[in-house]
């Protein structure tokens, strides 16, 4: 079994291609930054790691994962997330919380155990965050999501996924009646002030900063006329 170091190394390299082109490189300053480490030495592991055959390291390039590498980073992000979902279903824990927990017990949880939890949560594909929970085979069901910002006046929206796993903002997403499942409607943006406003499921009126709207990925919900939804 990898240890908890290579887990997270490989994990954050996932994490950062995600918001790349496909088969682009993860710079090594920015990886050293995610991790919290000195660049000489993510340096040292990722060698260690490119030996080991999860990564392709292309030295003063970058990095990228190994076919091997991504099946270790989705099994990481498969206990993460279903051990965050399991702390707030099952033990009620609060959502702005868990990642701090999740964090330790993705690397320490067994297989049998994880599949347990799989099990009584009905086999879940998104975490409490919006965050998609890959399959035991390692597929990944991504939602079609977009920032709030990118979204114009009057539109209905259904929140999908909160990018931010700070537990202050997250206490914020919650009180604000912003959490993954919810609807609102922006109904105005005003650009001056950098402030959008929402209205909410209750009816509540709510502003955001645009900064804090950029981390809040939401679904346009359509109108649909005739066609009644079999979903
Ligand atoms: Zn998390």
């Amino acid at each position: 079994m990898a240890t908890s170091t290579v887990e997270d190394y490989i994990k954050h390299i996932y994490l950062k291609e995600q918001a790349l082109a496909e088969g682009a490189l993860v710079s090594m300053g920015e990886l050293a930054v995610a991790l919290n480490v000195v660049p000489g030495t993510a340096t040292t592991m990722i060698k260690t790691l490119a030996e080991a055959e999860l990564v392709i390291y292309e030295p003063r390039s970058g990095v990228r994962l190994s076919e091997s590498g991504e099946k270790l980073a989705l099994h990481v992000l498969r206990r993460h997330r279903l051990v965050e979902l399991f702390l707030v279903q099952t033990l009620g824990m609060d959502w702005s919380e868990i990642h701090e927990e999740a964090e330790q017990l993705e690397h320490v949880i067994s297989d049998r155990l994880l599949e347990r939890i799989d099990a009584v949560l009905g086999h879940p594909t998104v975490d409490p965050h919006g965050d998609p929970i890959p399959s035991s085979e390692g597929e990944v069901k991504e939602q079609k999501l977009v920032p709030l910002t990118d979204v114009t006046e009057g539109t209905s929206v259904v929140i999908g996924r909160i990018s931010d796993q700070d537990g202050d903002f997250l206490q914020f997403a919650e009180q604000s009646g912003l959490t993954p499942g919810r609807s609102v409607v922006l109904s105005e943006r005003d650009a001056q002030s950098g402030v959008l406003a929402l209205r909410t499921e209750d009816g509540a009126t709510i502003t955001i900063a645009l900064a804090a709207a950029e981390k809040i990925e939401v679904k346009r919900s359509f109108r649909v006329h005739m066609i009644k939804s079999n979903s």
